[in-house]
């Protein structure tokens, strides 16, 4: 089989790039998928939460764009959906993130993202079982949601398959290769020839490129996720909240369940790197403990009247500096050969500019509407790496 661009990993990245190539008619595209269905990998296990809320401004930029193509999804994808349900932000920050909080309103404010501090009254009239004791400030953020992660990778994908892309599920690339006019894919399926190819396979990456002889640096770490049933009197739309000073985020999901999970930098740098296809999928005694004792200072009514319903460790395809690779590798040997990876715990929110960015890079070799090379591979090797305010998992 020969094609002009094929996509490896039909996640929320890869299944995004399919879609954007497409809008641009770029069809002959094959999307390739190793699991039964598109989204096997993390994007399904994602607490799918999209946010603006990042202190880099390229990245807050980026999410903004998404945010409003995840509200227009339906009108952008007629008949699709994203299950995409608006909810606001609270974050609550302690004096020690403070400082860095107010610079990020102000970058807020220039990038168009609307965001204000508010009393602590304010933030009870938002959320009125929200314990705000521990926080110094707190900023509201309305732009702000979650979707239905496997639902829009599906869409996306489902969408580029009307328009004329091949969607092969049950396909594994076990091995690429560097041939005269692009590339050989060795599959599960058989052998594909590609005048271009996209790698999108996020903690699954490691061995591709190895085979092609090129360095990424990817650590797999682990993050637990514990989920409960909110009482009568905390249920339907609430806003998600961020507690900055116990390195928590939670997102009140439905009806009656609430997701929570964490920021800790330390699950990121200390964490040891785990096999993508051997770790713990379940959640640790201590790990409920210590979500649980957070969710009960945060909302002192989940003490008495919450439930704990179950939990589960999803995997981050975490880089040093917590950003992604968006990269076209000539400069490695490797002309044609694309990668959007290393999308460390925040890349669904961020999938729609991903296949924006994606599409244009590989149709007319750049990106026009803003300047993505800081997000290059080469910033490993020349130390120019992207800086956060916070030390934080996932907030960069
Ligand atoms: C617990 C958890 C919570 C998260 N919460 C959020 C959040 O709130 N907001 C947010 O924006 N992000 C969040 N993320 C991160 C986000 O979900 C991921 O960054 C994003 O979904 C990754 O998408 P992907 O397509 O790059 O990777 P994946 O979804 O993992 O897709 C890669 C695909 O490639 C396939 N594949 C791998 N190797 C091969 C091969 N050799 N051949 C063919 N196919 C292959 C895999 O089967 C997989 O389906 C979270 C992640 C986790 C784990």
């Amino acid at each position: 089989m020969r094609t002009e661009v094929a996509i490896v990993g039909g996640g929320s990245t890869g299944s995004s790039i399919a879609y954007q190539l497409a809008k641009r008619g770029v069809t002959d595209t094959v999307l390739l998928e190793r699991g039964p269905g598109i989204a096997s990998g993390q994007t399904s296990r994602s607490t799918a939460l999209v946010r603006t809320h990042y202190s880099v401004p390229i990245v807050a930029k980026m999410a903004l764009l998404s945010y409003r193509f995840f509200k227009d999804f339906e009108k952008e994808l007629p008949g699709r959906t994203a299950g995409y349900v608006e909810t606001g932000l609270l974050v609550g920050v302690d004096k020690k993130s403070e400082d860095a909080l107010r610079e990020s309103v102000k970058m807020f404010e220039r990038t168009g993202i609307v965001s204000k501090f508010i009393s602590k009254d304010e933030a009870r009239s938002l959320e009125p079982l929200l314990d705000t004791s521990s926080f110094s400030s707190v900023v509201h953020e309305p732009q702000m949601g979650y979707a239905e992660p496997t639902t829009t990778a599906a869409a996306f994908a489902s969408a580029a398959g009307e328009m004329g892309a091949k969607v092969m599920t049950n396909t594994g690339v076990t091995r690429i290769t560097r041939v005269k006019d692009g590339y050989s894919l060795a599959t599960t399926n058989g052998e594909i020839s590609a005048s271009k190819v996209v790698i999108a396979t996020g903690v699954w990456s490691g061995p591709i490129f190895q085979s092609l002889g090129v360095s990424v640096p990817i650590k797999v770490v682990r993050h637990p996720v514990t989920i409960y049933r909110r009482p009568e009197e905390f249920r339907g739309v609430r806003p998600c909240v961020f507690d900055f000073s116990q390195s928590a985020y939670y997102k009140p999901e439905g009806v009656s369940l609430l997701f929570v999970g964490s920021l800790e930098a330390e699950l990121d740098e200390a964490g040891p790197p785990v096999d993508p296809d051997g770790y713990n999928t379940d959640v640790t005694f201590d790990e409920v403990e210590r979500l649980t004792t957070w969710t009960a200072k945060t909302y002192p009514i989940m003490a008495s009247e919450g439930k704990y319903e179950r939990g589960y460790g999803g995997i981050y395809d975490d880089t040093p500096d917590q950003q992604p690779v968006i990269d076209e590798l000539s400069a490695y040997g490797l002309p044609g050969l694309y990668c959007l990876v290393g999308l460390s715990g925040h890349g669904f929110k961020l999938s729609p500019e991903f296949g924006r960015i994606m599409a244009s890079m590989v149709t007319d070799g750049r990106f026009p509407d803003y300047d993505v090379s800081v997000f290059g591979l080469k910033r490993f090797e020349s130390g120019m790496l992207m800086k956060s305010r916070y030390n934080l998992s996932t907030v960069g």
